[in-house]
């Protein structure tokens, strides 16, 4: 899978840039976008919970709510969006089963541009395909990789800088105000 960040941080980036959901709707249902993944320890992984009946079922629900004007449409909407952008990034990434269970064939799309940096000979990559039967599935399930420590490591300082600060400045407005 790509890191479990990249699932989360991605289709929120692209809801919050369209401004067309509240953002308390965009942040409250982003665990979705990790529900797929939880095949994993329901096999079989990228099949179960990675085909495309999950958010077909989802968006018949939004479909059926917003013929109704029933104002709820909009939940159940991001909830389509989130649940059935994990697959779609998946397909990138080893492929995923989107027929479960009517079908066990795995779709793959790989994309890539790999440069030979002696004769700055860029060789791009692209090779849709089917592979009959589910992935085979690692047992270890990277959770933490070293992409999410480079993430982390850059925004936790420098989130906890912003907080410190903020602090500070709260603690001297209440002193200027006593004053
Ligand atoms: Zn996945």
């Amino acid at each position: 899978m790509p890191s479990f960040t990249i699932h989360l941080l991605i289709p929120a980036l692209l809801l919050l840039a369209a401004r067309r959901f509240p953002d308390k709707m965009v942040f409250a249902l982003l665990p979705l976008t990790l529900v797929p993944d939880l095949d994993f320890f329901i096999p079989p992984h990228r099949a179960l919970l990675h085909s495309i009946f999950l958010p077909l079922a989802v968006g018949a629900l939004a479909w059926h709510w917003r013929r109704r004007g029933d104002a709820r449409w909009e939940w159940a909407m991001v909830a389509t969006f989130y649940i059935a952008s994990h697959p779609f990034m998946d397909l990138f990434a080893g492929g995923v089963v989107p027929l479960w269970p009517l079908s066990d064939q795995t779709f793959f799309i790989d994309l890539e541009v790999l440069i030979d940096t002696r004769t700055l000979q860029p060789t791009p990559i692209f090779e849709p395909g089917t592979v009959s039967g589910v992935p085979e599935v690692s047992p270890v399930y990277e959770f933490f990789s070293p992409l999410e420590a480079a993430m982390a490591a850059l925004t936790l300082p420098v989130a906890a800088f912003f907080a410190w600060r903020r602090a500070r400045r709260v603690k001297r407005e209440i002193v200027i105000v006593a004053e």
